[in-house]
């Protein structure tokens, strides 16, 4: 997808603040954040929202859930807790269409 954003960072044609990464996900700071921590954790496949997903990605969002508990862990905000968003299509706050799990934790 040439002209999606995200995808432009999933192959370094756009810098992020990239905390994470493996073969499926890529994990970046939000470059707004609405919190003490704004992660955003985004698959490398190009799909444009949990709106579009297929049966056959159903191992890829649980590689998305699990890769925000592994953060979540690293930056140490998983005792206190966090929140996990998926903003799905305008109504639901989606501008970026390139799904995207938002990771946010206010810090105490
Ligand atoms: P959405 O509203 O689509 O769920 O979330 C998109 C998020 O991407 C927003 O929180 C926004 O701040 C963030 N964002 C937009 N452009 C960029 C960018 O170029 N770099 C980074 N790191 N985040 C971005
Ligand atoms: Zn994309």
């Amino acid at each position: 997808m040439e002209d999606c954003l995200f995808c432009k960072i999933v192959n370094k044609k756009v810098a992020s603040d990239i905390v994470l990464e493996d073969d499926s996900i890529i994990i970046f700071k939000d470059i707004n954040p609405k919190a003490d921590v704004h992660l955003l954790i985004v698959l490398k496949k190009h799909i444009e929202s949990v709106e579009h997903l297929v049966e056959e990605d159903k191992e890829l969002i649980s590689q998305m859930i699990f890769a925000a508990q592994k953060i979540a862990r690293q930056i140490g905000v998983a005792k206190n807790g966090y929140k996990l968003q998926f903003n799905v299509g305008r109504d639901g706050g989606q501008i970026i269409d390139h799904i995207h799990l938002h990771l946010i934790a206010n810090v105490k």
